[in-house]
Formats: C-alpha cells, sequence, structure tokens
C-alpha cells in the first residue's frame, strides 16, 4: 500500500509518500525529520484536533468554542461530536479550561478556546 500525504507541520507542504513494503515503511519526499514522523502516524493512526461548540448556561454567550488539547484518533470523531452535543457548561468559563475530561475515553481532554463571563 501506498499513500501521499501534504505534510502540515510547517508552512512548506512538501508531498510525503508512505510505502509499505516487506512489513516496513519507506517514506519519501520529506524534507526533515518532522516529516517523517507526521506522515508515519498519518499512514499508521491519523488523529484529528475536534474543534466544535458546546452550549453555556447562564453565561453571556450561548455557545463556547471549543478543542481538543492534543489529536485524537479521526475513526473516532464522530463518537466524540454526538458526545459533545449533549455538554452544558455553567459559566464562567476561563480558556483552556477542561470541559470534558477524558472525551469518550480517548485519554484527551475537551477544553474552552475562550473565556465566557457570566450574565
Ligand atoms: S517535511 Fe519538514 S519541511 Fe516539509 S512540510 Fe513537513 S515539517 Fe515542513
Amino acid at each position: 500500500m501506498k499513500k501521499t500525504f501534504t505534510c502540515i507541520t510547517c508552512p512548506q507542504g512538501c508531498l510525503v509518500t508512505v510505502e509499505e513494503k516487506d512489513g516496513d515503511l519507506l517514506v519519501t519526499g520529506n524534507k526533515c525529520k518532522r516529516g517523517e514522523k507526521y506522515a508515519r502516524e498519518e499512514f499508521t493512526h491519523p488523529k484529528r484536533i475536534l474543534t466544535t461548540t458546546v452550549r453555556v448556561r447562564n453565561g453571556v454567550i450561548p455557545l463556547i468554542p471549543v478543542r481538543t488539547r492534543d489529536g485524537i484518533p479521526k475513526e473516532r470523531i464522530f463518537q466524540c461530536m454526538r458526545e459533545t452535543a449533549n455538554v452544558i457548561v455553567d459559566a464562567p468559563i476561563k480558556m483552556g479550561q477542561v470541559v470534558v475530561a477524558n472525551l469518550c475515553d480517548t485519554g484527551i481532554d475537551l477544553i474552552a478556546s475562550r473565556d465566557v463571563k457570566p450574565s
């Protein structure tokens, strides 16, 4: 199997190819080690940062933007989206505050992306 990815680790956007050969991964097209690491991870277990909104109770705004602190397995994104649809968080909220700890047992927290003052 062979796949090509655009490395998003830096603005150069190298096209990096990963090819599986005899149980080994051959990585080409990367200009640095960070690109190799990125491509290997994309090939074997891709992750994504989830960004969405959750409802706020007693805040000056009704919704707050949130994101996962780190990447979560790509195949778990929709499960995590469904989970966050039911979340309501009480104001006041501080940027970086944990809104949901260990989201869907991924080991990754969902955190607030901004402050929200109480109404
Ligand atoms: S391979 Fe290295 S230089 Fe190329 S986009 Fe990725 S991080 Fe940047």
